[in-house]
This record gives structure tokens, C-alpha cells and sequence, in this order.
């Protein structure tokens, strides 16, 4: 448990994705009486649940690696994370699948994976230990040691350059896996784990490779009743903790006194007075509408906007009357590009002709997420973002939806719409107007070098020092380890600044 400052202070934190759950329990169980505002109905961002007909449907993040940092959560507020929430271990961790019939099961079984890798191609069987070696080197330097640390002076990127010039994290993901490995499809199955956190394998930080030697350490989970059932037990420990949350929240501004934050205005008007705010909105929602108006909004709202932002994300979630425990829980759908398909998500101004896709099938692991004998799916294709390709996705939505529809049906799951009971669709005009996010991007801002650590916005606003950033557009970035990896760096400046100014 923390130790709590000797008066207690008031902190509001706009947003209750994982990012601002993390945050808001971290700063209540240091003794920081703190409210969470939610513009949604329920809390998740991301992460939100849909119940449709008797099938739960997790949003977004399904794949739950590094269970320690949430242990550690829980840990810090006097807790144990089993008693809110039980994580099953999920394997394969991923089937991997190409058009021309190979599958690839990436296990956290050594023997398993070298079988596999030598029936590939028996050279990288001696490239994939190498890659292992140098994917555990950058997890340490890279997770290990920075990703819990705020970046906020030039100094501390500095003091970090020489490891990362030692692990050559100029190159990027897949440049780096390419050194070790020959095989063209293994090499995408050990260069893809940069999507998942928003990032372009070919122009991604190598640093991004520790997400390999991450999973092998840990492994993949699945929360028992979805991801959701994670949300509501962070939830769940915040109100326990006697912390607020307030839903249906959708916060206007924030409130300024000179270069001070003082509270916040909803929507509806209401007022929250503060003595430290955090955002765990979209980075350029909170500058350039919430901090509108204001010299330093307008002007860092303008600097954000010039910054790559990560591709977007278009989701089918649907529900089918037959379960189908032949479709691995994590099932990634190679199409027949690679390189050329990701340069056209990434930087291309029209919808791919083709996709890749990523299916959801958790019923593999909890068979409660369907009515008994049917299963809840959801499938993803990254998509350009709105700021990159002006796609007119009310009426480019259902057409997409039909054409991932008719390839699953002939590649992946037979039948699929004879079996269908239920489907709906989140394109990124959704990630806009449902969650603020700046040119629909699915990830915040695209995590290349020049946008990471120092370079990405602070945990600590650098002209209002009561105001705090959480999430994925801060250090260390997307996903849900680095989002509760954030929250504890920022949590740690809130909880430090809070008995500064006692
Ligand atoms: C489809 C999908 C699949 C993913 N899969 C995985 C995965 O398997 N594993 C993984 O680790 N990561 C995954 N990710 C990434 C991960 O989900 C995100 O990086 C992470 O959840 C983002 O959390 P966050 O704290 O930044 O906030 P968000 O989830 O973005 O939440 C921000 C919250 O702020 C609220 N908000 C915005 N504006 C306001 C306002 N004005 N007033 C009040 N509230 C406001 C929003 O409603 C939202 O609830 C996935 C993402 C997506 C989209």
C-alpha cells in the first residue's frame, strides 16, 4: 500500500478506459479522494462490452498478457486480483493462418515451437533462438526498466539512448526479425505482434519485439466471463477503495486558473472542482476541445495533429447458432500481401482491395459468452485511419462487412451465413465519434521511434503541472500492459505532486 499524504486532495480523471481504471484505483488507494468521469454508459473505453440476444461481445482487447502488472494493481491497494477476476491461460496463444493452407501454432511449448519451425524451414530453427535472446534484451531494457518510468526531460532520453543504440532500435520490427529469420511466413509470425499495439512492423521500433519474449514469459489469458469481467472488477475495487465514478459523463472542458487546473465542466453542466486532473481521453480531444480556447491547448492540439497516428479498425462482431471449438480463441488470418497490404493500412488513401484478419472466438475458451450451443465471434481488419483515407463508411460498412463475411465463410468457418443470429459493425467514423479519437485511429499515436518514450505526449502536462495524461497516447503506449504500465508512471507524479503541495 502507498503511503498516503497528510491532506487529502482531490483528483478528477477524465475517461475509465483500462488506462484511467489503473490510474483512478492507484491514486484512491494512495488517499487521493478521486472521481472518474465516463461519457459512456459503462466503463471500458475500448474495452467496452455489447449483449446482444444472449451473446456477450467484448469490443476490443481480448488477448490479456503480463498478469503481473495487474497483480501488482490489485497488490497496491491491499487486494488480490483472483478475488475479482480468475485469467485463463489461452494456447495456442495465436493460430496463425495463410491462404495456401499453412498454420503456424504459436505455443509457449519449446519443444512444440522448434517442431513446428524445423518442419518450416530447419535453418531458423538456430534464427529463432537468436531472435528469442534478443527479443528477452529488449524486453528488459525496453518493459523491464522503462515502461513503468516517465519520460519528461530530454535528460532521461538521453540517459536511455546508449541501450537502445546497443539493441538498435533504429531498425524497425521486422527488419530485425528478418536478420534472424528466413522464412517468409515465419517472419510474419514473429513480426505482427507490433499491430496489436498499432504499430507498423516495417516501420516500428524493434523495441516493439519484447511483446514476443512478453508472452513467452507470461503467457496469454482470457479473462473468465470476457474482458469485460476484468473492466467491472477494476471497477468494482475502485468503488471498494470508496473511490466515485460517475457515468454518462462527458466532460467539456477542463477548467483553468492561470496555468492551473482547477476542475472540470460536463456537458450537462455540472461542475467537478480539482486539485489535479488526469486525461485518459484521446491525447488531441483533451487539447484541442477539452483545453480549447486556451494558449496551451490550441497550440500543443496543433503540434499533435502534425504527428502519424496509428491505423484504424474496422470490427464485426456477430453471433452464430453453432459453436465451433475448431477455431482457435486467437486466430490470425494472413491474406496474400503482406508488406504491400500494411504500406496500404498505414499510409494508402483508399480502402485495400484485400484484407488480413485477426478472429475472435471466445467461446474456445468460455463457452458462457454465447447462449449453450452458439458462439460470439468478432473479427478485425486494420483499416487506413480517417485522416489518411476520407472513406465514406455508412455506405462502405455493410459492403465490407459482406465481402470479410463471404471470405470467412469460404477460408475459415463454413456455413457462417446460414448460422448467423446477430451482427454489428464499428468502423472508424465509431472511434471518432464513440470514443473521441482523433482521426478514428484505433491506437493513438503511431508508435514509432520519434513518437515514443521523451518524443510521445508526457505523462505530466509540461505547461499546467497539475494536469496528467493516462493511456494510450502517453508513455509507454497502447495495449492493455502499457496502459496500466502508464497509469503507475503517472500516478506516480500525481501521488508525489499531491505532497508537494500539501
Ligand atoms: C478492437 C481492438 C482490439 C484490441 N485488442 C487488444 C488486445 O488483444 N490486447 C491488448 O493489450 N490491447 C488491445 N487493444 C488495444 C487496447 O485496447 C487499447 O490500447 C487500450 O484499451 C486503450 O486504453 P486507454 O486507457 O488508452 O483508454 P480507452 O480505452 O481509449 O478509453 C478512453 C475513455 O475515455 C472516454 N472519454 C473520451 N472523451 C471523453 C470525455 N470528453 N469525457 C469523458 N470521457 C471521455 C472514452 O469514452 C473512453 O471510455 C485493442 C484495441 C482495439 C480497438
Amino acid at each position: 500500500m502507498l503511503d498516503r499524504p497528510s491532506s487529502p486532495k482531490r483528483a478528477m480523471v477524465i475517461g475509465a478506459g483500462f488506462g484511467g481504471l489503473a490510474l483512478a484505483i492507484r491514486l484512491q488507494s494512495a488517499g487521493i479522494a478521486t472521481t472518474l468521469l465516463e461519457r459512456r454508459d459503462k466503463p471500458g473505453g475500448r474495452a467496452y462490452v455489447y449483449e446482444d440476444q444472449g451473446f456477450t461481445f467484448d469490443a476490443g482487447p481480448t488477448v490479456i498478457t503480463d498478469p503481473s502488472a495487474l497483480e501488482e494493481l490489485f497488490e497496491g491497494a491491499g487486494r488480490k486480483l483472483s478475488d475479482y477476476v480468475e485469467l485463463l491461460p489461452v494456447s495456442p496463444f495465436y493460430r496463425l493462418c495463410w491462404e495456401d493452407g499453412y498454420a503456424f501454432d504459436y505455443v509457449n511449448d519449446q519443444a512444440e515451437l522448434d517442431r513446428q519451425i524445423g518442419a518450416k524451414n530447419e535453418k531458423d530453427l538456430a534464427g529463432y533462438r537468436r531472435f528469442l535472446d534478443y527479443s528477452k534484451a529488449v524486453f528488459e531494457e525496453g518493459y523491464i526498466k522503462l515502461g513503468t518510468v516517465p519520460f519528461l526531460h530530454i535528460r532521461d532520453m538521453i540517459r536511455a539512448g546508449p541501450q537502445l543504440a546497443r539493441l538498435q532500435a533504429w531498425k524497425s520490427v521486422y527488419a530485425k526479425v528478418a536478420e534472424f529469420i528466413e522464412d517468409d511466413q515465419l517472419r510474419q509470425a514473429f513480426s505482427f505482434h507490433s499491430l496489436l499495439v498499432g504499430g507498423n512492423p516495417f516501420a516500428t521500433s524493434s523495441i516493439y519485439a519484447l511483446i514476443h519474449a512478453l508472452e513467452r514469459k507470461w503467457g496469454v489469458f482470457f479473462p473468465r466471463g470476457g474482458t469485460g469481467a476484468l473492466v467491472r472488477g477494476m471497477a468494482q475495487l475502485f468503488a471498494d477503495l470508496g473511490g466515485r465514478m460517475e457515468l454518462s459523463a462527458d466532460v467539456e472542458r477542463i477548467e483553468l486558473e492561470g496555468t492551473r487546473a482547477t476542475g472540470v465542466v460536463l456537458k450537462d453542466g455540472r461542475h467537478f472542482a480539482a486539485d489535479l486532473v488526469a486525461s485518459n481521453a484521446d491525447v488531441v480531444h483533451t487539447y484541442e476541445t477539452l483545453l480549447k480556447g486556451t494558449v496551451r491547448g490550441d497550440a500543443h492540439a496543433k503540434r499533435l495533429k502534425n504527428k502519424k497516428f496509428s491505423m484504424s479498425l474496422f470490427v464485426i462482431y456477430f453471433g452464430l447458432k453453432r459453436h465451433r471449438p475448431e477455431i482457435m480463441h486467437h486466430t490470425v488470418c494472413f491474406g496474400g500481401r503482406y508488406r504491400d497490404l500494411i504500406a496500404e493500412i498505414f499510409n494508402g488513401q483508399t480502402l485495400p482491395h484485400d484484407f488480413s484478419l485477426y478472429l475472435h472466438n471466445p467461446c474456445a475458451t468460455d463457452p458462457s459468452l454465447a447462449p449453450p450451443g452458439m458462439g460470439s465471434f468478432y473479427v478485425l481488419a486494420p483499416v487506413p485511419h480517417l485522416g489518411n483515407a476520407d472513406i465514406d463508411w455508412e455506405a462502405e460498412g455493410p459492403k465490407y462487412r459482406d465481402r470479410i463475411f463471404a471470405y470467412l465463410e469460404k477460408h475459415y468457418i463454413p456455413g457462417l451465413s446460414e448460422d448467423l443470429v446477430t451482427s454489428r459493425i464499428f468502423t472508424p467514423v465509431d472511434f471518432k465519434s464513440e470514443l473521441n479519437a482523433h482521426v478514428g485511429s484505433a491506437f493513438s499515436l503511431d508508435p514509432v521511434l520519434t513518437q515514443s518514450a521523451w518524443f510521445r505526449p508526457h505523462n505530466r502536462d509540461s505547461a499546467i503541472p497539475n494536469l496528467y495524461i493516462v493511456g494510450a497516447g502517453t508513455h509507454p503506449g497502447a495495449g492493455v500492459p502499457g496502459v496500466v504500465g502508464s497509469a503507475k508512471a503517472t500516478a506516480g507524479l500525481m501521488i508525489e505532486d499531491a505532497r508537494a503541495h500539501v
